[in-house]
């Protein structure tokens, strides 16, 4: 296995960074999820394990089948914290961008960030990278960003530095990016990382219980509520869309993360390609949030660049929409049908 990835000279910088630096600030993406969670965790816990004391801030709230990770009570969210946080930004040394490409999906806190004269670096595997820092270490080939910190505190430290307490979090998020190494997940050395994590002492299957089997009652309610009454299969081109309003979630009592990952379900439909989910948002009025996932060379990225106002990977995109429900499902539509010839193939 290749694990040496990351050039000598980046990993030599990195080392000077850390170690010069007093202030490290490391920060997720608007609307966490495992990965970024996980890789602002584990890569947290390495730097503690230095001598450093980084901080953990995100925009606002990650889904609650992350709580139990390790770490998770000292992650500040900026909607609940907005005046320290600005103040940490400025005290600053060094501030580490994990698991995002453009500054943009940091939403408010991006503001803060510009005030900032931290050093930046960037550790992502989304395309093209926009955002301005002293070191990006950018690799859209890694199945999550969590799988980059793996490769970061095992080139700078070695596999004898790694504790159960990184390992957990990082094996958290290459498990949630990958849908339970189900997508995106066929290059080899993932397992030979995987290999290296067991050997820490993680438990993979408790790992995956504690996130996928960790449902309330309602949500599987929901779920299913949604699956038999709002999916729209557009059997001639192997794809679909369904809607949730506000009132499905208020009717069945919707906590955040209890949608995750059902935007994949439709695809279990034999030969399907393209899957929509198209929420209303429960905080913001006229607005969509938009998950597209796809198997094979479909593109849900490019859809989502020219339909939803996103982005994202081949297989696993998102976006957002100012518009009605009811408007959100006609652009869906319109966007499965210019996409047909694909589609249809
Ligand atoms: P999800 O459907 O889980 O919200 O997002 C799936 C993937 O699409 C994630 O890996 C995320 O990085 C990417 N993504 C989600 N929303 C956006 C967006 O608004 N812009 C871009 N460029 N990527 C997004
Ligand atoms: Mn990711």
């Amino acid at each position: 296995m290749q694990i040496d990835i990351i050039t000598e000279k980046e990993i030599a910088e990195l080392k000077t960074l850390i170690s010069d630096a007093n202030k490290i600030i490391l920060v997720g993406h608007k609307s966490p999820d495992g990965d970024a969670i996980g890789a602002c965790l584990g890569f947290a816990e390495y730097l503690r394990q230095q001598g450093k004391s980084p901080s953990v801030f995100v925009p606002d709230a990650y889904p609650d089948f992350l709580k139990w990770l390790p770490g998770t009570e000292k992650i500040v969210r900026y909607d609940k914290h907005k005046v320290e946080i600005d103040a940490a930004f400025k005290n600053a040394d060094l501030i580490f961008f994990l698991d995002f490409n453009d500054a943009a999906r940091l939403e408010d806190m991006q503001e803060s960030i510009d005030a900032s004269s931290a050093k930046k670096v960037v550790v992502d595997h989304h395309l093209n990278p926009v955002i301005d820092s002293v070191i990006t270490i950018s690799h859209p080939e890694a199945c999550s960003t969590c799988e980059l910190v793996f490769r970061i505190i095992y080139q700078l430290s070695g596999i004898e530095n790694m504790t159960r307490k990184i390992a957990v979090p990082i094996y958290c998020g290459m498990m949630t990016d990958t849908g339970g190494f189900t997508y995106n997940s066929a290059r080899p050395e993932i397992y030979s990382i995987i290999g290296l994590l067991l050997t820490v002492g993680i438990d993979k299957d408790k790992i995956y219980r504690n996130v996928f089997n960790n449902y309330s009652p309602w949500a599987i309610k929901l779920r299913g509520y949604l699956m038999s009454q709002k999916l729209n299969v557009l059997d001639e081109y192997h794809a679909s869309y369904f809607t949730v309003s506000r009132q499905d979630m208020k009717n069945y009592h919707f906590i955040k993360g209890d949608l995750e990952g059902l935007v994949n379900e439709p695809l279990r439909i034999k030969g399907h390609k393209f899957s929509i989910s198209l929420r209303e948002d429960d905080r913001h009025d006229n607005t969509v949030l938009v998950s597209l996932r796809s198997v094979d060379d479909f593109p849900c990225n490019k859809v989502s660049e020219e339909f939803f106002n996103g982005g994202g990977h081949l297989n696993a995109s998102g976006g957002k929409l100012h518009c009605s429900l009811a408007e959100a499902e006609t652009i869906a539509r319109n966007a499965i049908i210019k996409f047909g010839d694909m589609l249809k193939a």
